[in-house]
């Protein structure tokens, strides 16, 4: 509005009758039509490009709202994947547990083995020295049966010796008897008068005192397993048979 009060105020010399002439017949448009029709072209622009700011406003906003969704789905994925990844550490932690306690158990059952084969080593070792042992002793009792039968062949020599010695001796008792010209006293049981022998009943029997007498005189003198000895009332006791527990008095036999 301005600029038309400006052009409305122009100098006096346009309204000069050449200039009024040349508008009617020319149809030339004035200059404020001009400028109009210029404003109108720049409004029209203007709006043209409004317009398209417009749209392309509202692509960026639909764009936006895309970019805000895919923003959200891609929050909501890394939760789920969080939640998922938590979920599943969880389980990796309770996994990593259960084999420790598993590991536990194997070592401590180990432990447990290992404690009965050192036992079980420490028994056969054991045995291993008990074998030994009765090894050495086997072999010691091999040694001594060894010794045994040699015994044993100096014992028949001795036998022999022993035989011949009492013939002899029985022999001289016989010269001896011959030349007394009766038995002898200590040939006889001085108890029941029983000459003695090799027989069991008529063996001279020791009594615990030193005295001997024969074998049915001690069954005779014996009460309660105690055998009174006559001559000095001195008590042998035995406890199973006289005739097993008495010894014989070879002395004596070896001269009847
Ligand atoms: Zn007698
Ligand atoms: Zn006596």
């Amino acid at each position: 509005m301005a600029t038309v009060a400006s052009t409305s105020s122009a100098p006096a010399t346009k309204f000069s009758l050449k200039n009024i002439f040349s508008r009617v017949f020319t149809k030339k448009p004035s200059k404020n039509q001009l400028r109009v029709s210029e404003l109108e072209a720049k409004v029209q622009k203007y709006k043209t490009a409004l317009k398209a700011e417009q749209d392309r406003n509202d692509c960026f906003t639909i764009e936006n709202q895309q970019l805000r969704d895919e923003l959200k789905a891609c929050k909501q994925q890394l939760n789920e994947k969080k939640i998922a990844s938590e979920y599943q550490s969880e389980n990796y932690l309770g996994l990593i547990e259960k084999l420790t306690k598993e590991k536990l158990v194997m070592v401590s059952e180990l432990e447990h083995d290992k404690v009965q084969l050192i036992s079980q080593l420490q028994t056969a070792n054991q045995k291993l020295t008990e074998l030994q042992n009765a090894h050495s002793e086997f072999e010691k009792i091999q040694n001594f049966n060894d010794s045994v039968k040699e015994l044993e062949q100096e014992r028949k020599v001795l036998n022999i010796i022993r035989k011949k010695n009492e013939e002899l001796t029985k022999k001289h008792m016989k010269k001896e008897v011959e030349k007394n010209g009766e038995e002898f006293p200590w040939q006889s049981c001085e108890i029941c008068m029983e000459k003695y022998s090799h027989k069991e009943e008529t063996s001279p029997r020791i009594l615990a005192c030193g005295h001997t007498v024969c074998l049915s005189c001690t069954k005779r003198l014996s009460e309660e397993n105690v055998i009174k000895c006559p001559f000095d009332r001195i008590g042998t006791q035995y406890n199973g048979k006289i005739g097993d527990e008495l010894p014989k008095n070879y002395a004596v036999l070896k001269m009847c």
